[in-house]
């Protein structure tokens, strides 16, 4: 099933890491998705007003999920089509508590943000460029008393800003007990309250549903806890290289940082798969668990081969029928022979047709194996004394390969693969 929707955090996902600007290559993919019928939506715990900065730089983009998800806003139509706010009564109980510390927090109300700025001197973070910190606060709507406005307004958000501050987690535990609020922290100091069922991934799906399109044909991207369920909604949930372990489990799929072009690269991986050479690739080099300590080999430039082929991953071990995790194997007098003494010949040679029939089915004649492994090692590989030392030798997918006529790369090569295609 292809994909319809692409959905995109801002700040450690789409934008750069200056927090202001969306890179070339990453804006030239995102416009070519869009000209595909691909529908764009920028997913951010921004309020709506801060998008524009974004939006002027992607005029394209259908749909802004906004202050977290408690709101979604249609570009062409110009107005929400999904909203989900803190009751006035919550609010209030809120900024009861917040009013006791010295802090500086927001209340985004209306897609706007309002706050006191005679507060913000309690705004320190030196992990922001002082850049974006001016620009943010020019978008706040000032009052003199950020309680007395809050009293009067429900809220899509509230935000709390408490870097360096000795009652964090005395003002973290007493917000969590009001049971009307979910409580996240995209980064330390950061505290964010929405209304209890309002994330990402609620908004998300509502909006799909509006629109009929499935989880199947969605593509999600984010970096932080607070978009943990919007990819775990997507099946094409893709976690940037930057993003935080918890966001990571939560996505199939991992991508390059953003100060990589991560998106651009997963477009290339995804969606714009047509009229590329096809190769063999080792599945634990691309960060799949397959390895046999049910780990894996993650290697950034096998990640990269997905801008200039089409990638098909293999796990020769797996696909011969061995569990993950399983003991360690090596080859000893041309047999795969597990620590143990077990004889897994059977199962190795038979992950190794499976590959074999992958390549001829789709017309492989390049394979990037994995190094010294007793499946898909080449030249190389472990001695059989399970002592980490190596010998002269193939593995048994890699001669395989290798004798019907597929050219096998280790990833100390990618390099090579990836300039050659270039010429
Ligand atoms: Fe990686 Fe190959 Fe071993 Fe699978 S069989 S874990 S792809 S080295």
């Amino acid at each position: 099933m292809s994909v319809k929707l692409i959905a995109m955090d801002l700040d450690g996902t789409l934008m750069s890491p200056d927090h202001i600007t969306v890179s070339e290559k990453t804006k030239a993919a995102l416009k070519r998705a869009h000209s595909m019928g691909i529908k764009t939506v920028i997913a951010t715990g921004r309020t709506l007003s801060v998008t524009e900065s974004v939006t002027n730089q992607l005029p394209f983009i259908d749909y802004v999920i906004y202050s977290n998800g408690a709101a979604v806003y249609d570009r062409c139509k110009g107005k929400n089509i999904y909203t989900n706010t803190i009751s006035t009564e919550t609010v209030v109980k809120i900024t009861d508590i917040l009013e006791e510390y010295p802090v500086f927090y927001e209340v985004y109300s209306n897609g706007c943000q309002h706050a006191q700025i005679s507060k913000a001197k309690y705004f320190t973070n030196s992990d922001l460029p002082q850049e974006f910190l001016d620009e943010y606060i020019k978008g706040i709507i000032d009052h003199q008393s950020i309680a007395d406005f809050a009293k009067d307004c429900g809220a899509e958000k509230i935000n709390l800003y408490y870097f360096n501050g000795e009652h964090y987690g005395e003002i973290k535990q007493r917000l969590s007990e009001i049971t009307e609020i979910t409580i996240t922290s995209p980064v330390m100091g950061d505290i964010e309250m929405t209304e209890r069922r309002t994330n990402k991934g609620e908004a998300l799906k509502g909006m799909c549903a509006e629109l009929g399109i499935s989880s199947a044909e969605v593509m999600a991207f984010g970096d932080a806890d607070n978009d943990i369920e919007m990819l775990g909604f997507a099946k094409y949930g893709v976690a940037m290289g930057n993003a935080s372990e918890d966001c990571k489990s939560a996505a199939a799929y991992e991508t390059l940082s953003n100060g990589e072009d991560g998106i651009a690269l997963a477009l290339e991986r995804f969606v714009f798969t047509g009229g590329k050479e096809k190769i063999i690739v080792s599945a634990c080099l691309l960060g799949e668990n397959c390895k046999y300590s049910g780990g894996n080999n993650f290697c950034k430039e096998a990640l990269m081969l997905y801008e200039k082929f089409r990638v098909l991953p293999v796990c020769p071990e797996y696909f011969g029928g061995l569990p993950i995790p399983r003991e360690p194997n090596e080859i000893i007098n041309g047999r795969a022979i597990s620590k143990s003494g077990e004889d897994h010949t059977a199962e190795y040679e038979a992950g190794a047709e499976k590959t074999l029939y992958i390549a001829r089915e789709n017309n492989c004649l390049r394979a990037v194996l994995k190094e010294r492994s007793p499946s898909c090692g080449f030249k190389r590989i472990y001695d059989g004394t399970f002592s980490g030392s190596l010998a002269d030798g193939n593995g048994i997918t890699a001669e395989l390969l290798y004798k019907n006529g597929i050219s096998i790369y280790g990833e100390s090569e990618i390099s090579i693969l990836l300039d050659e295609s270039e010429c």
